[in-house]
Parts: C-alpha cells; structure tokens; sequence
C-alpha cells in the first residue's frame, strides 16, 4: 500500500481508489496528511470556482411526512412536533424576500407530505419559475417515480437534492423502516440525473452503525453516479426517534469526507451543511477550507423554523439566516472567499 501522502496525490490525480485503498486512506490519515488533504481540496475548488461561494435559499415548506426514518426528527412516528405546511402565498413571499436579498437559487426542502400532491408541487414551480425566470429551482422533497420527476422538470425545476443516506443496503435498513429501500433511492437518483436536474446525493458522516467500509462503498456509488451537488453532514441524534441515544459524526470525519469528495469529484457542488454548522461554531469556515463552495441559509418564516427539527439543536440564525446574508458575507471574506449572486450552476472545466 503506498503512503498516505501518495494516496492523497492519487485521489487527486485519477479522482478514484481502490476500496481498500479509501478504507486506508480514511483510517489511517494522520494530523499533518489532514491539513495536507484539506489544502488539495481546497485548491481543487478554488481551481473549478475561483474563491466564489454560491449561495442558496432554503424554504423548508412542510414537515409532515409519511416516512418513518429512524434518525430524522420530523419522521412520521414523532408525535412531539408541531406540524406546519407552507401555503403557496408563504412560499413566494419567502421568494421575495430571497431575491431583494441577492438569492437567485431557491431549494423548496420539504418531508414527504401526501397533501403536497405531484401536480401542487409542479404548479409550485411554475409559479416561481415564471414570477424569477432568472433563478433555479431545487426540490429536495424525496422519493418519486420517473413521470413525476419528468413532470416536475417540465414544469421548470433545475435541480434535485437526494441523499442516498448509505449505499450499503444492510446499512440502509439499518436507518429506515422495511418500506423503504436502498435500491428504489439509488433508482430516483439515476432517473433524476437521465431526465436532465442536476442531482445531488449525499450522506449523514457517522450515522449510527456506519464502518469505513460503507463510507468507502458512498464514495464508489458517488463516482459511478457523477452527481452535479453532493450533500454531506455530520448525523446528529435527535431525542425523540429511536437513535436518541446514539453518538454523533464528528466534525474531523465530516470534513475529511468533503475533502475525499472534492478531490473525487473536482468540479461538484459542495455545500457546508447546516448540520456542520451546528456542531462547530465554525464549521461552515472550516467546510470551505476543506473544499465545500456553497451554503444554504434558512429562508422559511421565522416561526416555522423550530418546528424544522431534523436534529437537535440545528442552528436556523444568525449567519444561517438568510435575511442575515451580510454576516454571513463577511465571515466568508475573512476566510478570503466571497459570497456571489448568481444560480451557481454546475460547470465542468
Ligand atoms: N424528505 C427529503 C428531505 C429530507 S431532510 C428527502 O427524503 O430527501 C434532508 C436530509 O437531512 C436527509 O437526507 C438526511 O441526510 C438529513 N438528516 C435527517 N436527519 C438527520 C439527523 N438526525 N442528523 C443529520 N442529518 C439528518
């Protein structure tokens, strides 16, 4: 096996190892091939990006949700949360107040709600589209069939964010109920990506029974499938579902997997999670640093925010506002990075 340092400058020049190779990699890495890692990654995304920082409004539209996911707060078997659904007047004004503020992405992030039918969901769409024919588009509202996503992208919408959660499928139902399936979620992300959105997949770093292997099976499946945005956090327990009790992901691991990413995939769009953000204090600074070049402030009205609790503690203030933007512009420009207004759209050089 060669050294650390030399996997390093593998990974970076072929963008792919072997799985025993990640494994070591992952395992292995010491203090001073992490910074080194870290700065490759970042030079990486400077080299694809420059030093720009894409940014996006998030609107978390509605937290019912017909799935039962053993890790997320808004899962359907937590009777302690107040159930909220944004209706499509919310929706625009929250759009409003996202493009005054610079936003010209808007990520409708939502549980999956029954009552927030294909076709509601597509007007939706149509009507942001046509009201800002000049801003994308993401859904991140789960797992559907081909039409419906075609529809979706008829209608309008870029983008489409689908954490694959695991790609191991004992792993995979170790965190979901039996209805749930690892295939039919890998299936969503190939028909997205055939239909044309640019696709995002992802995973929770340190999810409850999760080995190095799993995470280096995450990496092959994430270089098979070419995603366009890879969402990556740390898990963190939330006290009403059944993984209360279970250890976090650290910040080390999370930002050791954005820099594998980056160098895997050296043009991807990398967001530093809210979930980051919420473990450190600095973790979004510390995500750029690693390779992450986008952040998803919170744009949903400020009362329905608590109530989108997919983890304790998540952070939904103060930089990760949205109406906030200008400290999150500074704390971006103090690290020598600079937050710009434009859809920020994948681009492979
Ligand atoms: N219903 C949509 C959106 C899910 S929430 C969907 O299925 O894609 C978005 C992401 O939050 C999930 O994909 C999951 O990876 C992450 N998440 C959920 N619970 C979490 C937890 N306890 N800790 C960290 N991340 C979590």
């Amino acid at each position: 096996m060669d050294s650390i340092r030399e996997l390093i400058n593998k990974l970076e020049k072929c963008h792919i190892l072997s799985r025993e190779e990640l494994c070591f990699l992952i395992d292995n890495i010491g203090q001073e091939d992490e910074a080194y890692l870290y700065d490759r990654a970042r030079r990486t995304a400077l080299a694809h990006y420059g030093n720009a920082i894409y940014v996006r409004g998030l609107m978390e539209f509605t937290n019912h949700c017909k799935n039962d996911c053993y890790y997320c707060g808004i899962r359907r078997g937590n009777p302690n949360l107040t159930r909220y659904r944004l209706k499509e007047e919310q929706i625009m004004d929250c759009c409003r107040e996202g493009y005054e503020l610079g936003f010209r992405t808007f990520v409708l992030q939502g549980g999956e709600d029954p009552w927030y039918t294909d076709d509601k969901i597509a007007c939706l769409v149509k009507g942001i589209k046509s009201m800002y024919p000049d801003c994308a588009v993401t859904l991140s509202v789960g797992e559907k069939e081909y039409e419906t996503y075609k529809m979706w992208f008829d209608a309008g919408a870029d983008r489409y964010l689908l954490r694959h959660e695991t790609a191991d499928p004992c792993h995979y139902a170790r965190l979901h109920p039996n209805q749930m399936s690892s295939e039919h979620r890998k299936q969503c992300l190939k028909d997205l990506k055939a239909i044309g959105f640019q696709t995002g997949c992802g995973i929770m770093v340190g999810s409850p029974f999760q080995t190095t292997a799993h995470i280096a099976e995450d990496m092959e499946f994430m270089y098979e499938l070419q995603p366009q945005m890879v969402g990556i956090g740390p898990f963190i327990p939330h006290h009403d579902t059944p993984f209360r009790d279970k250890a976090p992901g650290t910040l080390r691991q999370t930002l050791l997997l954005l820099a594998m990413v980056r160098l895997m995939l050296p043009s991807v769009l990398l967001p530093a999670t809210t979930a980051l953000g919420t473990i450190d204090p600095a973790g979004r600074e510390k995500g750029v640093m690693a390779g992450a070049n986008v952040v998803m402030p919170n744009l949903s009205p400020l009362e329905v925010r608590k109530s989108y609790m997919l983890y304790d503690n998540k952070i939904s203030t103060g930089s990760e506002a949205a109406s906030n933007i200008k400290e999150l512009k500074e704390r971006m420009e103090k690290i020598g990075y600079r937050v710009v207004t434009d859809r920020g759209d994948f681009k492979r050089i």
